[in-house]
């Protein structure tokens, strides 16, 4: 079915559509059998808080970026290599419905649906694309994923010590490694996460115990808290709020989520039929039996 929609003039101006939107913030998304499968907004839980996003699905990548205009304009896009992605389901908790994480090597985060049935449809098209992809490739999936960022405000006290109450100056800082809220002292260490970055990255103490073990699997005795502490009180004292530039990108925004009015996904199973004339004959049939 996506080798008819290769060649498909529909398909063709869909794309150009999304170029248009992201304008010269985006990079050029017309290639050689690219196909748009479906677009959409999530909600994607960011650092501070949940955020509207729109994504586009298409057969190789997933495309998100925040949302400028509706429907018009957007910017700050992100492009994900499907064959890095791994879903899983999240279970319903609390104000956070209908949600799954989105993994990759260099990074995790949590997206949710207005509806459980959107949230199917996102995740079977995902998956497809992923399954159709890798068998094509021959390529395993990525093994090992970036971890999700604990939400900053899930987070009173930092996760590691117990004790530290974030603060304007006590501020909160991310373990690369298993993405807990921590203080600073809690994150003194760092360390090379390959999958992540060349460059040695915040973790927490923890998790540096544990890389370390890992590597040298020689026992090492613990550098002690009081060392640790002050030796962040100096790193923090010399980078000087150094937590909100290694956010997110896209969590600068603080537009509010746009929820109002809700716009279901759209997905193009079939780009050479009309979209409104194809979607209902199976919910049809199924409801007028009962
Ligand atoms: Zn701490
Ligand atoms: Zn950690």
């Amino acid at each position: 079915m996506v080798d008819r929609l290769v060649n498909s003039e529909a398909n063709a101006r869909r794309i150009a559509m999304v170029e248009n939107c992201f304008g010269s913030s985006g990079q050029p998304l017309a290639e050689q059998g690219r196909v748009l499968v479906g677009e959409g907004v999530l909600t994607k839980m960011c650092r501070k808080k949940p955020k509207a996003r729109q994504f586009f699905l298409f057969n190789d990548i997933l495309v998100y970026g925040n949302i400028v205009i509706n429907k018009k304009k957007y910017n700050k896009q992100h492009v994900i290599p499907l064959e890095e992605v791994k879903l899983e389901s999240l279970k319903d908790e609390g104000q956070y419905r209908n949600g799954w994480l989105i993994r990759t090597a260099s990074k995790s985060f949590a997206v949710y649906a207005a509806t459980a049935t959107e949230k199917e449809e996102w995740m079977a098209h995902i998956e497809k694309c992923i399954e159709d992809l890798l068998r094509k490739s021959g390529k395993q999936p990525p093994s090992e994923h970036a971890a999700v960022w604990v939400p900053d405000n899930e987070a009173a006290i930092c996760m590691h010590c117990k004790k530290t109450q974030f603060t304007v100056l006590n501020r909160r800082h991310h373990c690369r490694k298993c993405g807990a809220v921590v203080c600073g002292p809690c994150s003194s260490k760092r360390f090379v996460l390959r999958t992540q970055s060349e460059k040695p990255l915040r973790v927490c103490l923890h998790c540096y115990d544990r890389l370390t073990r890992d590597k040298t699997r020689t026992p090492r005795p613990l550098p002690s808290v009081a060392a640790a502490a002050a030796k962040a009180a100096g790193d923090a004292a010399g980078s000087g709020g150094e937590s909100s530039q290694d956010d997110d990108s896209d969590d600068e925004d603080e537009r509010p989520a746009v929820e109002d009015k809700h716009d279901e996904p759209k997905f193009y199973s079939d780009g050479e039929k009309t979209e409104d004339t194809e979607n209902h004959s199976s919910k049809d049939s199924t409801d007028s039996t009962k």
